[in-house]
């Protein structure tokens, strides 16, 4: 049995769903309005018999007590995973405790000083010119404890053996490393080093900036209990007060641009650390601002990978914003939504080189930002072919997903808007979009898209049973770890195919993290341990593809009966499924479609 198993067993979700949403028996179920968007009859469901929870209205989502947490409590798995533990009396190898985490801070701190040391030492000559050729002043660096790694493998282990820091707290912190033969050596060489601070400005991780030809040119902290890339925002203890009097974050990617902007006072900025904004960000930061500005590179601003990381932040940030919404119903009067920008730089400019040659374009590129849709729209259609045949149904998916969260008055006028740019009427658009709808207040004279024949599938009700390990989900997943390459093919997959906890969140990450070496440094210790088991796993050494496509076909159509046999349960709400919920239908037997051909090839 595995641990989240485990924990399953021991906690009942009505217990972990209720203080969250008063519960009203219906039948074998319970419903409620969904916590997770706003509504005023309920299309939240809870099973007891399957512990599991689903919300057939904008959601068209669910699952069990662990995705339900980690959306409510707005957590990481590793801390929904230690949460639930708790909870549960299940022992997890590994609790971070409030001694080990002075410890490390406290090495941390002292890595910092000596790292200080070496850069302003003699040693420190050539990585001193690179600062001042990237003009970070002496002040900017003392501010900001930059420091610079020895080109040795145990600089820092003198350093710290001298000064009496125990050399575990030393590997817990990720600063050194240690072999199977127990030697051990600095993690970090020869590298500009940026300690990172959490927001009360203890030294919890560092990245490193290589001063050669090394690559990757940025490495930073493994995840530690201390250290999680994703949940940290760079500078933000700098910037803390500052964005909390204007209301106003600025973010932009890099140490250097963060470093720039305090440098020239605008210490309203932070550094993400990567492209898209992750939940944990956008909550620090909610508490604080009402207006969230993304400084965007020029240069990516049309491309695809852009995009996917602004759909990404933009889910996040309306997520985090419609949980607070309902946690806050009764103060909806005063309660203004915050705004999600983009400022777009001029071409070749990162912030760091904008800020030092030209301040006060600065200024008004940033108080010019856009909201977010009003930069999408015209980037999308502009980087579009609209001579291509449905390029123009391809904007308006794209651009649905975005547009479809926003309250109705405000989806009318971007419709409008992209409308305008596509050249097309209104109408024709909303016609469109607005096809599914009608046909479900025409009546129900032609079976609703979820009854229709296409989604009947047979499924053996063996696969539905719960077991101790699923041999086609852990089929695919060790497939997609021993070929990375084919995890394109699986993109499109929803992580909910996936039944077992562990296994739903090795594959969001493996979906989300660009190599499996990267997973690997940053999952949890639960994920790592079934990553290695997956690796090991033995495969067949051809038809690999064929096989995954297989194995993803059994799991969206177990998927689709599971879900049509909850919707059964909706018989008991008062509304049929949401547009969303058919929308997802649909997208599902297209993916079924997809792959049966994928696996027949
Ligand atoms: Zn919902």
């Amino acid at each position: 049995m595995s641990v989240t198993d485990d924990i399953k067993a021991k906690l009942d979700i009505l217990d972990v769903v209720s203080p969250h949403v008063s519960l009203q028996k219906s039948g074998r179920t319970f419903k409620a309005n969904c916590p997770f968007h706003t509504e005023k009859t309920p299309s939240f469901i809870v099973n007891p018999e399957r512990q599991s929870w689903h919300c057939f209205g904008a959601c068209a989502t669910g699952g069990d007590i662990f995705s339900f947490v980690m959306r409510a409590e707005n957590l990481q798995f590793g801390d929904a995973l230690r949460m639930l533990a708790q909870r549960a009396g299940v022992e997890l190898s590994s609790a971070p405790n409030r001694e080990q985490s002075n410890a490390i801070h406290s090495v941390n701190n002292a890595a910092a000083t000596y790292f200080q040391e070496v850069l302003e030492s003699e040693t420190g000559g050539q990585a001193r010119e690179y600062l001042d050729s990237r003009s970070v002043r002496r002040q900017a660096r003392q501010d900001f404890k930059l420091g610079l790694s020895a080109d040795r493998w145990d600089g820092l282990i003198q350093y710290l053996r001298t000064h009496g820091y125990k050399r575990e707290d030393a590997i817990a912190a990720g600063l050194v490393r240690e072999g199977e033969n127990g030697q051990v050596w600095d993690f970090f060489r020869n590298r500009l080093m940026f300690p990172i601070f959490d927001r009360n400005g203890n030294i919890i991780g560092f990245g490193a900036r290589a001063l050669d030809d090394s690559t990757p040119k940025y490495i930073n902290t493994a995840q530690t209990e201390m250290f999680d890339k994703r949940s940290t925002l760079y500078a933000l203890h700098f910037a803390n007060a500052e964005i909390r009097q204007t209301g106003t974050a600025v973010i932009v990617e890099g140490y250097m641009d963060a470093i720039a902007a305090h440098e020239h006072g605008y210490k309203n900025v932070v550094a993400s650390m990567g492209t898209a904004l992750t939940e944990n960000q956008v909550s620090q930061l909610r508490s604080l601002a009402r207006e969230f500005v993304l400084a965007l590179d020029p240069d990516d601003a049309g491309q695809e990978a852009t995009l996917r990381s602004l759909e990404s932040s933009w889910h996040v940030f309306r997520d985090v914003i419609s949980r607070r919404n309902t946690a806050n119903q009764s103060v909806l009067n005063q309660w203004t939504p915050p705004v999600l920008k983009i400022a777009a730089l001029p071409a070749g400019l990162d912030p760091d080189a904008l800020i030092r040659t030209d301040p006060t374009r600065w200024e008004s590129i940033i108080a010019e930002a856009l909201p977010l849709l009003d930069f999408v729209i015209p980037a999308l259609v502009r980087r579009s072919d609209l001579n291509v045949p449905d390029s123009r149904a391809h904007i308006v998916r794209e651009l649905a997903r975005l547009i479809n969260r926003l309250d109705d008055m405000d989806q009318h006028d971007y419709w409008a808007k992209l409308a305008d740019e596509l050249g097309v009427p209104l109408e024709a658009l909303q016609a469109s979009i607005a096809s599914v709808g009608n046909r479900r207040a025409r009546g129900r004279r032609n079976p609703p898209p979820w009854q229709s024949e296409e989604t009947q599938v047979d499924v053996s009700s063996n696969a539905l049973r719960a077991q101790d390990s699923d041999p086609i989900e852990e089929h695919a997943l060790s497939i997609l770890v021993q070929n990375p390459d084919l995890v394109e093919n699986a993109r499109p997959t929803n992580p909910d195919c996936f039944r077992e906890t562990e296994n739903r969140e090795l594959f969001t990450a493996l979906i989300s993290y660009p190599t499996i070496e990267e997973l690997r440094a940053e999952v949890d210790q639960i994920l790592a341990e079934r990553l290695s088991r997956l690796e090991s796993a033995d495969l067949p050494g051809t038809g690999l593809e064929r096989a995954l496509a297989h194995c993803l076909t059994r799991l969206e159509r177990r998927r689709s009966s599971y879900n049509q046999e909850m919707m059964l349960h909706t018989e008991e709400l008062a509304l049929p499924p949401s547009r969303e919920v058919e929308d997802e239908v649909k997208r599902v037997n297209q993916r079924i479609k997809e792959l049966e051909i994928m696996s027949s090839r």
